[in-house]
């Protein structure tokens, strides 16, 4: 069963995972900070991702569906970079979305976000639109038409629909259209590009030579270090170079909570092969990030690796694959990506170093300005790798699986809140909810609770939460019921809570609580710490 999104976001913000930005003065729409909860789970989400791919990597063995063993590395470059870098890497001129503007109403959409239907009514025949998040878009444009029209809901079979929903940039004649939220047709301007990368200046220099961009994807920075790593480091191909950092884009229409985002966290990997194997590494790494949201519980069919039609693909890619998710604010049956596996080919690197080679390579870049000379040069050095063995020399094939931090961090919340029912103090049954993540995403691993505020039980429990604390995020509670103390727990995603009772006076045992089995077994005091150890990492 799919969680109710408002149920979600209320618990975010009551308990502290995610608060809208600078929301004091309002909030700015694409925005959004983690609260005390939200940063721990977030940064769990992060560690688990550099641990599994980078610091626990083994690069001696041959791993499951690998052509060969391998090396991992990482980095963290710039969010401000040279600007050449956005023109060679095709940002510059590619990386816009298109908008159209409602003149009545002044609002502004994507232009593929807005989606409709053809309908009359006599010899009237206007295209009624919404945008595509809309949950029941039938409702919402039957609603608009009988507006439009003049009609009341019991004269709704009087409306003629003449096609499937489709979006607006299939609609050639925009002067038939209603705009969403307008009242009169023909109310949106013709299509327009918006660059999606946010501009600065940097220095006292205010003028176009001082202009520069924030990054909307942490990949070149691993690119244009891709040389300096390669002689500092005795890496060898394959392997790969892991970033984790902020990525910004001026989203039109940022939404659904903190999917589409201005500001969000990328994840991203470059990984540097051979040519004659490039296509087995992307089969290995599109299989491997597809266990990685797997092993932490994303496990069931709202889980999918979609590969990409071969028309779907970009122009310089020989494969693509997305891990989507089907995050319960989409319209039932539909995914979001959570995260893009791409092979590259040589596209980046050979970019970065002639700017352009030849129309096949690297069409796009390709932008000759009036004395049919490539508009953008690339930086002139040399991004080729020579192996020492045979002493070969060629531009290194790229496989890019690239996620987004927030991104899996909603998935992963969305996918485990739950409501169920669990035996209050008295033992009478009551709904709670949980959140049911890895015990490695968890907040807080494990709470310690004293059963009463005396008789030396907090003394127990105190040095218990100390011992624990030396390892892990874990708190300490002896306010309340010892229910309620379960419930807040519960709702916060701890798998274990520690708590200290009587027989514990008797005989030096606590009761460990599994958050999502309920079960309570007792464990000497002395063998707490790798008890919850032994759980959290198993
Ligand atoms: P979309 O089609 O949803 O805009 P994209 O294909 O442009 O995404 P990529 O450029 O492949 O996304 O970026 C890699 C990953 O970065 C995405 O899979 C996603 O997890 C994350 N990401 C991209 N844009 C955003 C955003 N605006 N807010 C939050 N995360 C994002």
């Amino acid at each position: 069963m799919a969680v109710e999104m408002e149920k979600l976001v209320s618990l975010c913000k009551r308990r502290g995972f995610l608060f809208q930005s600078s929301e004091i003065y309002g909030g700015l729409n694409g925005f959004w900070d983690y609260g005390p909860l939200g940063v721990e789970l977030k940064r769990n989400v992060k560690e688990a991702w550099w641990r599994d791919m980078v610091t626990t990597h083994d690069d001696l063995s041959v791993l499951p569906g690998a052509p060969s063993a391998y090396e991992m590395t990482g980095l963290d470059s710039t969010i401000i970079m040279h600007p050449q870098v956005w023109k060679c890497s095709g940002h510059y001129d590619l990386f816009h979305d298109f908008m159209v503007d409602c003149r009545q109403t002044r609002k502004r959409y994507r232009y593929d976000q807005v989606r409709g239907r053809w309908v009359k009514l006599g010899e009237r025949r206007i295209f009624v639109t919404t945008v595509a998040e809309a949950s029941d878009e039938q409702a919402e444009v039957e609603r608009k038409a009988l507006k439009f029209f003049k009609l009341r809901p019991k004269q709704a079979d009087e409306l003629v629909w003449e096609s499937d929903f489709i979006a607006l940039p299939e609609v050639d004649d925009l002067s038939q259209v209603l705009a969403p939220d307008a009242t009169e047709l023909g109310t949106l301007t013709e299509p327009r590009e918006f660059n999606l990368m946010f501009k600065t200046y940097v220095g006292a220099l205010s003028g176009e030579e001082g202009a520069a961009f924030l990054r909307p994807e942490t990949a070149q920075g691993i690119f244009v270090n891709f040389k300096n790593v390669l002689d500092s480091t005795r890496v060898k191909i394959p392997f790969g170079i892991a970033q984790i950092g902020k990525s910004f884009r001026n989203e039109i229409t940022p939404r659904y909570f903190t999917f589409r985002s201005r500001e969000f966290e990328q994840m991203e990997i470059e990984f540097f092969c051979h040519p004659s194997t490039s296509s087995d590494w992307y089969r290995y790494w599109r299989d491997r990030r597809m266990q990685w949201y797997q092993q932490l519980g994303l496990a069931g069919e709202r889980l999918r690796l979609r590969e990409h039609a071969p028309d779907e693909l970009s122009h310089y890619s020989r494969g693509t694959a997305d891990i989507e998710y089907a995050f319960p604010f989409l319209p039932a049956g539909e995914f979001g990506e959570l995260e893009g596996i791409a092979h590259r080919g040589d596209f980046d690197l050979r970019s970065h170093m002639e700017g352009k080679l030849d129309e096949k390579s690297n069409p796009l870049v390709v932008q000759l300005d009036e004395h049919g000379k490539p508009k953008y040069r690339g930086s002139g050095k040399d991004l080729t790798y020579r192996d020492e063995a045979t002493g070969e020399r060629f531009i290194p094939h790229v496989i890019e699986p690239s996620a987004g931090a927030d991104r899996a961090t909603l998935a992963f919340l969305c996918e485990a809140y739950r409501e169920d029912t669990a035996p209050d103090d008295k033992g009478v049954m009551q709904t709670r909810t949980v959140l049911s993540l890895h015990p490695r995403l968890a907040p807080i691993k494990a709470a310690v609770f004293p059963l009463v505020k005396k008789d030396g039980m907090p003394e127990v429990a105190k040095d218990i939460y100390r011992a624990l604390k030396k390892r892990y995020n874990v708190f300490y509670d002896e306010k309340g019921a010892v229910g309620r103390r379960y419930r807040r727990q519960d709702e916060a995603g701890t798998p274990y809570c520690i708590t200290v009772d009587g027989q514990t006076l008797i005989d030096n045992t606590v009761t460990i609580r599994d958050r999502d089995s309920l079960e309570q077994v007792r464990v000497k005091v002395d063998d707490v710490v790798e008890e919850v150890v032994q759980r959290i990492e198993q």
